[in-house]
């Protein structure tokens, strides 16, 4: 997808502070943080969000999952939430699939 951020992020044609890469899998660290730790997990394959997740590119679901685990656990975080906004109302704005993974200080519920 040419015209995707992170698609082009991935591409290396727009820079990013990587927090790990994988064949399947790259995550870095989101630009306006919203907690002391915050990163994005994403596919290299281009999916638009959740709601585009079919029997066909759900494994790019467990691969984000277990970059989430691995490096949660290389950064010595037990407790983190992980969100996927999908949708201009639950707040997506990038329109690749990512996982936000957020760290470091106390979490509301409901989220607002
Ligand atoms: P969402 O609003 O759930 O679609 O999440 C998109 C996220 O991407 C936001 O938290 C942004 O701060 C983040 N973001 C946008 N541009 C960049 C960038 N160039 N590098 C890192 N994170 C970015
Ligand atoms: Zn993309």
């Amino acid at each position: 997808m040419s015209d995707c951020l992170f698609c082009k992020i991935i591409a290396g044609d727009i820079p990013s502070k990587k927090v790990y890469e994988d064949e399947s899998v790259y995550a870095f660290y989101d630009i306006d943080p919203q907690a002391p730790t915050h990163f994005l997990v994403i596919p290299k394959e281009h999916v638009e969000s959740c709601g585009a997740i079919t029997p066909e590119n759900s494994a790019v679901v467990a691969k984000c999952f277990e970059a989430i685990s691995k490096i949660t656990k290389e950064l010595g975080l037990t407790d983190f939430r992980v969100v996927s906004n999908c949708g201009p109302q639950a707040g997506q704005t990038v329109f690749h699939l990512h996982f936000h993974v957020l760290s470091g200080r106390d979490m509301t519920w409901p989220p607002g």
